[in-house]
C-alpha cells in the first residue's frame, strides 16, 4: 500500500481529492498524463477558492467534484464509465460532518450529480433516492442534459475492448474530494459512473454512506475508489471513522489497519483520500496507482 500523510499547515483549511484508482500511471502517454495533471489542477482550485474565500467545506467538496464530473476524462457526470448496456448510470454522494447526508444512484439527467446528490441532502427526507426522474431535478432547479450527453467515444471505445477482452476493465476515474474549512466543519462527495461493463442496475460503493464516503466532524471525512463491493462489505470509509473514534488511533494507522483487513486481505483494489479534524490530508490506495491532488504546504502536489 502507498500512504501519503500531510500534517496540517497553517491555511485554517485542508482539501484533497482523488480521479480513481487503477492501474500503473506510467502507462499514460505524457499527453495524456498532462491533460489529467490539468483536470486535477482546476479542480483542485475550485475547491481552493471557496475554502480561501471563508466558505464551506460542503461548497469546496461539490465546487471540486463538479469540475471532475464535466472533465471527460474522468469516471463521473460526462466521460463516465458505460454499462454493458452502453448506459450510462451516475451514483454521487454528498455527506457533511454535522450528519446530514444524500446521494443518488443510476441517475441518467443530472448534468452534475453531485449537485442532485446534495438537492436529496437538503431538499427531501431522503438519503438515497434512485433514478431521479428528470422532472424532479427541475424541480429542483439543477440542470439537465439528455443521457447521450454522458456518452464519449473513448468510453464506448473502452467498452468494446472490454466485452471483447482485448481490454481488462481498467477503473481510473471516479471522483471525489474531503474538505476542512476555517470553521473546523468536514465534507466528503464522491462521483461516479461505476465499474466499466458493469450490469445495468449494479450500485458501488460510491452513494452508500459509510462504504464509499464518510465524514464525522472532530473526526474525519474519507472518499473512496476501487472494488465497489470490497467497500460496501468492509464498509471501509466508517471502519476508518470508527477505529479513530473507539480504538483513538491516528488517521494513517487507521487507514493502513482497514486498507490491508478490508481489501488488500481480499484481493480487492483501490484507494482512497482523507482528512482528519486537524487538517491532516492523507491518500492511500493499494492500486499500482491513484489520481489525486493536495497541498503540502509549500505547494500544490498532484499525481497523475
Ligand atoms: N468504486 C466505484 C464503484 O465500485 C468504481 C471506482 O471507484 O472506480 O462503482
Amino acid at each position: 500500500m502507498q500512504i501519503y500523510d500531510v500534517p496540517p499547515h497553517d491555511r485554517g483549511w485542508s482539501l484533497v481529492l482523488h480521479g480513481g484508482a487503477g492501474g500503473r500511471v506510467e502507462e499514460l502517454t505524457l499527453d495524456v498524463r498532462g491533460s489529467y495533471t490539468a483536470g486535477l489542477t482546476r479542480a483542485y482550485q475550485a475547491g481552493e477558492d471557496v475554502l480561501a474565500a471563508g466558505g464551506s467545506a460542503l461548497d469546496a467538496v461539490c465546487a471540486t467534484v463538479e469540475q471532475l464530473e464535466d472533465d471527460p476524462l474522468f469516471n463521473a457526470g460526462r466521460g463516465a464509465a458505460l454499462t454493458a448496456a452502453g448506459t450510462a448510470e451516475l451514483d454521487a454522494c454528498v455527506m457533511t460532518g454535522d450528519g446530514h447526508a444524500g446521494a443518488v444512484t443510476a441517475c441518467r439527467y443530472a448534468r452534475n450529480p453531485v449537485y442532485a446528490a446534495r438537492k436529496v441532502m437538503e431538499d427531501s427526507p431522503a438519503v438515497l433516492l434512485v433514478a431521479p426522474s428528470e422532472q424532479r431535478l427541475l424541480d429542483w432547479e439543477l440542470a439537465t442534459v439528455p443521457p447521450e450527453y454522458f456518452l464519449t467515444p473513448a468510453r464506448q471505445q473502452q467498452l468494446r475492448n472490454v466485452q471483447s477482452r482485448q481490454l481488462e476493465a481498467s477503473r481510473h476515474g471516479t471522483v471525489g474530494a474531503v474538505a476542512l474549512d476555517a470553521r473546523g466543519r468536514l465534507a466528503a462527495a464522491t462521483s461516479t459512473g461505476g465499474m466499466v461493463n458493469q450490469n445495468e442496475g449494479r450500485v458501488g460503493d460510491t452513494p452508500i454512506i459509510g462504504a464509499g464516503t464518510y465524514a464525522r466532524d472532530g473526526v474525519v471525512a474519507i472518499s473512496c475508489t476501487g472494488e465497489g463491493e470490497a467497500f460496501i462489505k468492509g464498509v471501509v470509509a466508517y471502519d476508518i471513522a470508527a477505529r479513530m473514534r473507539y480504538l483513538d488511533q491516528p488517521l494513517a494507522t487507521a487507514i493502513t489497519a482497514t486498507v490491508e483487513e478490508e481489501l488488500t486481505a481480499h484481493g480487492a483494489m483501490g484507494g482512497l483520500v482523507a482528512v482528519g479534524a486537524d487538517g491532516t490530508v492523507t491518500v492511500a490506495h493499494n492500486s499500482a496507482a491513484m489520481f489525486s491532488a493536495y497541498h503540502d504546504g509549500t505547494r500544490l502536489v498532484t499525481h497523475a
